[in-house]
């Protein structure tokens, strides 16, 4: 790694294992050798395990963006009713993302730092018939983490047939999700972020049940590339060891995803879970000792793979981010527009938890002591 290297601790793209790295480093290869195949083919079955899954995966080049447009276009017909459960910035633009292939969406909105309540989604199902629900697991812009195994508990209480879709995009990896024994039919992901992989690919798992209703579609899919007529094919040649096109894959980026995805499963996902868990709470002591105020409101519904935070009185973006620059830290800015300059944003996900002995969070949390102090920050240490 060069020396210059600062550590990259925003919510994604996050640190990457030298391994992973390695994968992306191999020479042209065709999207059909022998030797990409299985790549690709295995990565397919490891992402089930990592979903928890018996369901069908996707693994196409594009990002976690590529992920709602799939879904959308694939599950959802023009005039179907859409509940976006929106805690934050990903919510509106999934919402958008819906609204562009003709869903009717409401939103079912809750305060900064609020987590959706299940009184409310029960409410909410209750007032129409709808087609799906979506639910933003760790909304990136304010660090909440939503219930999704208690909502689709609740979905399917009120309204089994609505399809449960959880965007995942920053919390596969990091944040417990068990697909097909919480009733969960879709979830949306992308390599950059607890995954471990560089930026580059759309990540998916989808339930056989979403699978029946998007071939049971009236109308014909209304996009291209994201159309699953064309992928499920791809999908199933790649894991059946089997060379097969539609629009070239991204083989490096796959190599990658590969060494990554074996790496997750070979330290065990439960323990994965464990230790997000235990780095998310060492970064939240450290910030609720110095006196600093997290943007959830409650450590209940607080993401382990990142913390949002608000900033000290008198001490702005511009003070602090680029004195953790200087320290080596890259951290990132506010992102949900009514407290974007308030807050900022860090990731601790992926190697910089699962191998603490690399010394990331430690590295970050003394970096974040010592620039507030250079700022002039007064608050406990
Ligand atoms: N959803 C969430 C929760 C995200 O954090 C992001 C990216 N930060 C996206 C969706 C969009 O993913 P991408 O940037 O990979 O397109």
């Amino acid at each position: 790694m060069s020396p210059s290297h600062k550590l990259c601790m925003i919510p994604g793209p996050i640190e990457f294992h030298e391994d992973v790295l390695q994968a992306m480093a191999t020479p042209a290869t065709s999207h059909v050798a022998p030797n990409f195949i299985p790549a690709l083919g295995e990565s397919i079955e490891l992402l089930r395990k990592v979903l928890f899954t018996s369901g069908q995966p996707f693994i196409i080049a594009g990002s976690g963006t590529l992920g709602w447009d799939m879904t959308a276009c694939n599950l959802v017909e023009a005039g179907d009713d859409v509940l976006v459960c929106n805690s934050g910035y990903f919510g509106d633009r999934f919402g958008e993302c819906l609204e562009t292939y003709g869903a009717k969406v409401t939103h079912l909105r809750v305060p900064i730092g609020e987590s959706p309540q299940l009184a409310a989604v029960a409410a909410a199902l209750k007032s129409k018939k709808f087609k799906a629900i979506t639910i933003t697991h760790v909304d990136t812009s304010t660090g909440v983490l939503s219930d999704i195994k208690g909502i689709a508990e609740v979905v399917k209480a009120e309204s089994p047939e609505t399809l449960v879709v959880v965007d995942g995009v920053c919390s596969v990896g990091s944040e417990e999700i068990r697909m097909d024994a919480w009733g969960i039919d879709v979830v949306v992901t992308a390599s950059q972020k607890a995954l471990g992989a560089p930026p580059g690919l759309c990540v998916m798992g989808v339930s056989e049940r979403a699978i029946g209703v998007f071939k049971n579609r009236k109308t014909p899919v209304p996009n291209y590339y994201a159309n699953w007529n064309r992928w499920l094919p791809i999908m199933n040649a790649y894991e059946a060891r089997k060379p097969s096109y539609f629009a070239t894959p991204a083989v490096q980026n796959i190599f990658a995803l590969n060494v990554s995805l074996k790496q997750i499963v070979a330290q065990g996902i439960e323990k994965r879970f464990a230790l997000h868990k235990e780095a998310s709470a060492k970064a939240k002591k450290v910030i609720h000792d110095l006196g600093l105020k997290l943007v959830p409101t409650s450590l209940d519904h607080a993401a382990n793979g990142m913390s949002a935070v608000y900033y000290p009185e008198g001490i702005a973006a511009t003070d602090l981010l680029p004195k953790l620059a200087a320290h080596g830290i890259v951290a990132a800015g506010g992102l949900h527009v009514e407290i974007a300059p308030k807050y900022f944003r860090i990731g601790h996900m992926g190697i910089s938890v699962t191998e603490p002995e690399r010394g990331h969070l430690d590295a970050t949390l003394n970096a974040l002591k010592a620039s507030l102090a250079e700022c002039g920050y007064k608050g406990a240490l």
